[in-house]
């Protein structure tokens, strides 16, 4: 029998087990910190994108097979540390993910309403880390930092209307305080140009559909037409998106004002924010941007910096600083131990770009431990553990704090999220 252990059950955990699990005498362990499975596509992918959320049955599909297994609520790193992981299994696989904020690094970043997006898209999704946030609502300017599609779900989130989450599984919570919410404007920050962004074009297109809120792009910061031809078709895609929201500007009560060739350069305000100074920016050959010193401010009491994330170090484990990932060799960090997903690659690609990569790394496990080198496995875990008075949380007690949030929904609703790891054991009894 062969062991392996995957850390992180989001989709390179599950796409790495769906490899795994078809070859013989193997035998997965997925263990998550968390009680509940899934990842990026439960705390990450936007509560209003139902159709991305579906590919978790499949992920269910692979957690059902006799010869994988979820251990969820165990922390690898206090319950049980890597080096142990390495010591029982033939091969451990880091899906850990890039769950922490790239560091927003200007003066007044520290300020009282200066949030990241891993922590702002946390508590509009019930994460137990994020749920207490309470981000201030109160004020009629917000800033988004970034242009990426992480800012896109940011703004839209910001924007919507109590209806236009029907058919979401936004938590309560962030329903009620965005219900209330004072917004007026706001400003997404990109340091480059239109043709720079890194949105992709479904995405982008939505922002013209909302109810009470309508995109703003100023045309002067579109290049010529012509250029565009030269995009690859997603891009152009994107950028056609821009170039119409800036030739129909609609009168709403709410405005996503695209600031680009824009640089947030300090954050200012008395205790908390209130204002975000920015330095227009020009590009150089290279696509790089560099302030022309001409400032101006943004009112603002809310900011979301939504400029990448990056994977948390491992003491013992190789690790890229610059990059913000564990340091391997196409996915070999060290003997027995391997990075899939985000975790080897960085914070980049969709959902989907985690399937071949979880692929080649199961792949490669197996090429790698060849019939396994009679190692504990799984029982040697459980003896671990046991001995330590932890009790993982199984699939099957998984499915029933799944039935009871999908019990507990609004109507029309998939669920409504336990947002804290006791309402989720107490649905279990424990
Ligand atoms: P991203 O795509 O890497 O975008 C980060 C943005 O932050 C870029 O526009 C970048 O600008 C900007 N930025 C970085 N450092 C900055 C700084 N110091 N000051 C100002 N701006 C700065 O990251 P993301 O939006 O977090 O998304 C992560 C991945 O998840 C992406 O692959 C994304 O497509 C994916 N995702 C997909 C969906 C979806 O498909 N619906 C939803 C969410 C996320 P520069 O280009 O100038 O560096």
């Amino acid at each position: 029998m062969r062991h392996v252990a995957i850390v992180g059950s989001g989709p390179a955990g599950y796409y790495t087990a769906e490899t795994l699990q078809k070859a013989d005498d193997i035998a997965v362990d997925v263990i998550d910190r968390l009680p509940v499975p899934y990842g990026l596509i439960r705390t990450g992918v936007a509560p209003d994108h139902q159709s991305i959320k579906a590919v978790s049955r499949r992920y269910e599909g692979t957690a059902l097979t006799d010869n994988v297994r979820f251990v969820g609520h165990v922390s690898v790193g206090s319950d049980v540390t890597i080096d142990e992981l390495v010591g029982l299994y033939d091969a451990v696989v880091l899906a850990t993910g890039a769950p922490n904020d790239r560091p927003l690094d200007i003066p007044g970043a520290g300020l009282a309403g200066v949030i990241g997006s891993a922590a702002f898209v946390g508590w509009y999704n019930g994460h137990p880390d994020f749920a207490g946030l309470d981000p201030p609502l109160d004020a009629p300017g917000i800033a988004v930092i970034g242009n990426g599609n992480v800012a896109l779900d940011v703004a839209r989130i910001l924007a919507k209307t109590p209806g236009e989450f029907g058919g979401s599984d936004i938590v309560a919570h962030a329903r009620d305080a965005l219900a209330k919410s004072a917004v007026r404007e706001i400003h997404i920050l990109g340091r480059r140009g239109p043709h720079q962004i890194a949105m992709t074009p479904k995405e982008l297109g939505e922002l013209g559909h909302l109810e009470r809120a309508s995109p703003r792009v100023d045309p002067a910061d579109l290049p010529p037409e012509g250029d565009d031809a030269m995009l690859e078709p997603g891009m152009r895609k994107s950028v056609t998106h821009l170039r119409q929201f800036a030739a129909n500007p609609v009168a709403k009560p709410v405005t996503i004002d695209f600031d680009f060739f824009a640089m947030p350069v300090a954050i200012e305000g008395e205790g908390k924010v209130q204002r975000v100074i920015v330095e227009r920016t020009t590009l150089d050959e290279d696509l790089r941007s560099h302030g022309t010193s001409e400032t101006y401010a943004v009112e603002a009491g809310l900011v979301i910096s939504c400029i990448g994330y990056q994977t948390p170090p491992i003491p013992g484990v190789p690790y890229e600083h610059g990059r913000g990932r564990f340091a391997s060799d196409e996915g070999r960090i060290l003997p027995g131990l391997y990075a899939v997903g985000w975790a080897r690659r960085g914070p980049s690609g969709t959902i989907g770009t985690n399937k071949p990569d979880g692929a080649r790394i199961g792949e490669m496990v197996l090429e790698d431990i060849g019939r396994g080198a009679g190692k504990a496995g799984r029982p040697g875990l459980d003896a671990l553990l046991a001995g330590r008075g932890i009790s993982p949380v199984t699939f099957r007690d998984w499915r029933r704090i799944e039935e009871a949030e999908v019990a507990a929904a609004l109507d029309g609703n998939p669920r409504e999220k336990f947002t804290s790891i006791e309402a989720m054991l107490q649905a279990i009894g424990r």
